[in-house]
């Protein structure tokens, strides 16, 4: 790896880099398996005594190159990629905390992610607390415990675009002797790179902006290198303490900056078993070639389409961070100074029948259970992804009944306001004639 090249050329050409004669392009190492010479060659493997490949749940190279190529983006030490997104959360949570630990999150995260931390983490013996990630240092700060092993919180929130004030979490984690865990799914490196702001390990649903074509469901764990794990040896003990399935490793000593990861596939991935498969770390590569393209266009269109929604007098709010009257401009423009993501959350007025109403007359925009591709789509998630939720829980993860999440795709912009005018007229036409 050279240091210091641009994102755009990250984006191009790491990970993968030919030596002469080999392919210019990424292949995808369809192989469950890697040959050895001798018995010991492999045993030595086994033992991480060499490093190599031997099985691909563990490791595969067309994953290694496409892992570097995001562990430089987020200007990380090491990244590992997961079967999905939510198999990142998990992993990333669970390979620090363990049962009688506990987690504290911010509030405002997605669903899938809520429900991860707040009830199948319980059963594990894993225990949360939810936190406003707006509330004062003090407020957050009486959440801690004394068996807290992280913080969690995302850089953007899904679906709330509320935007984190990373150095504020940080400074609280470090605080209390604890890393910060960031899903940057939303914003992506493009747009924020959480680890020089102070956050410890980023995680991403690569499923999102970084395949960018809804056609890989993915995830990716980065680590920063620069937690300090033997500083808090009590706390983390899965790392600073003999690994008996490992013949006794001590993957902190062994592996100093590189321990988080190397523990997450020796132990995690070898128990657990949530590989992205070659083939589709193979399409998220394609996508994330053009990610830096694709984030600057979802952008501007947000913006426009944001700037249009904001006017309208049928909208009765609207969040997105790029506009000056939002509660997190000033924010967005520390962390995020290029662009914050192409995801928009509204209400109409009329409530949640009206929201939804609206969106069955869009044309252009699809529902669908999705977000952050190309092609733009929309979704209530009080009636899906949050369902489950209770209406108290909708608004602690601040998913008000009537929005209606908007992610704006890369078509041309007045193609897709035009759909949006068109089916906001249909459905109050559609009401005058039904109600009046
Ligand atoms: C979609 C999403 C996830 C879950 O990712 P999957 O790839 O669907 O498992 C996690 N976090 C955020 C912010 C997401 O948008």
């Amino acid at each position: 790896m050279s240091e210091n090249r641009k994102l755009e050329t990250i984006c191009v050409q790491a990970g993968w880099e030919p030596k002469k004669g080999e392919p210019r392009v990424l292949p995808i190492y369809q192989s469950t398996t890697f040959k050895y010479e001798t018995s010991d060659q492999m045993g030595r493997l086994f033992d991480l005594e060499d490093t190599g490949y031997f099985y691909t749940r563990l490791q595969n190279p067309t994953n290694d190159a496409v892992a570097a190529k995001i562990a430089e983006l987020e200007g990380g030490i090491a990244a590992m990629l997961t079967s999905s997104g939510q198999a990142a959360n998990l992993l990333a949570v669970i390979n620090i905390c363990e049962a009688g630990g506990h987690i504290v999150s911010t509030s405002a995260i997605y669903g899938g992610t809520f429900n991860l931390l707040g009830t199948t983490l319980k059963k594990f013996g894993i225990e949360v607390t939810f936190v406003d990630q707006d509330a004062p240092e003090e407020e957050i700060a009486k959440a801690f415990q004394p068996n807290t092993k992280l913080v969690f919180s995302e850089t953007i929130s899904n679906p709330s675009v509320q935007v984190l004030d990373i150095e504020k979490m940080a400074k609280l984690a470090h605080d209390h002797g604890v890393p910060l865990i960031v899903d940057n799914t939303f914003a992506t490196p493009i747009h924020c790179r959480p680890i020089a702001f102070g956050a410890d390990i980023v995680v991403h649903s690569t499923t999102k902006y970084m395949d960018g074509h809804a056609s890989t469901v993915g995830g990716c764990i980065v680590d920063s290198g620069n937690f300090d794990w033997m500083a808090h040896r009590e706390t983390f003990p899965g790392l600073t303490e003999p690994d008996e399935s490992y013949h006794g490793i001590v993957y902190a000593e062994k592996f100093g900056k590189m321990a988080y990861i190397q523990k997450a596939t020796a132990q995690l991935m070898r128990d657990l078993g949530v590989i992205q498969a070659p083939m589709n770390s193979f399409l998220l590569n394609i996508g994330l070639e053009t990610l830096h393209l694709r984030m600057q266009r979802h952008c501007e269109n947000a913006q426009k389409v944001a700037e249009y929604l904001e006017q309208n007098p049928e909208v009765a709010w609207i969040h997105y961070p790029g506009l000056k009257s939002s509660q997190y401009y000033e924010i967005a423009k520390k962390y995020m100074p290029n662009g914050t993501c192409g995801v928009i959350s509204f209400g109409l007025k009329g409530g949640r029948e009206r929201s939804i109403r609206f969106m069955d007359h869009l044309k252009l925009a699809a529902i669908v259970t999705h977000v952050a591709d190309a092609r733009t789509s929309v979704l209530h998630p009080a009636s899906h992804t949050h369902r489950q939720m209770t209406e108290e829980q909708l608004l602690e993860a601040g998913v008000q009944p009537d929005l209606i999440r908007f992610s704006v795709g890369i078509e041309n912009v007045e193609d897709i306001i035009a759909d949006i005018e068109q089916a906001l007229e249909a459905a109050l036409a559609f009401e005058k004639e039904k109600f009046e």
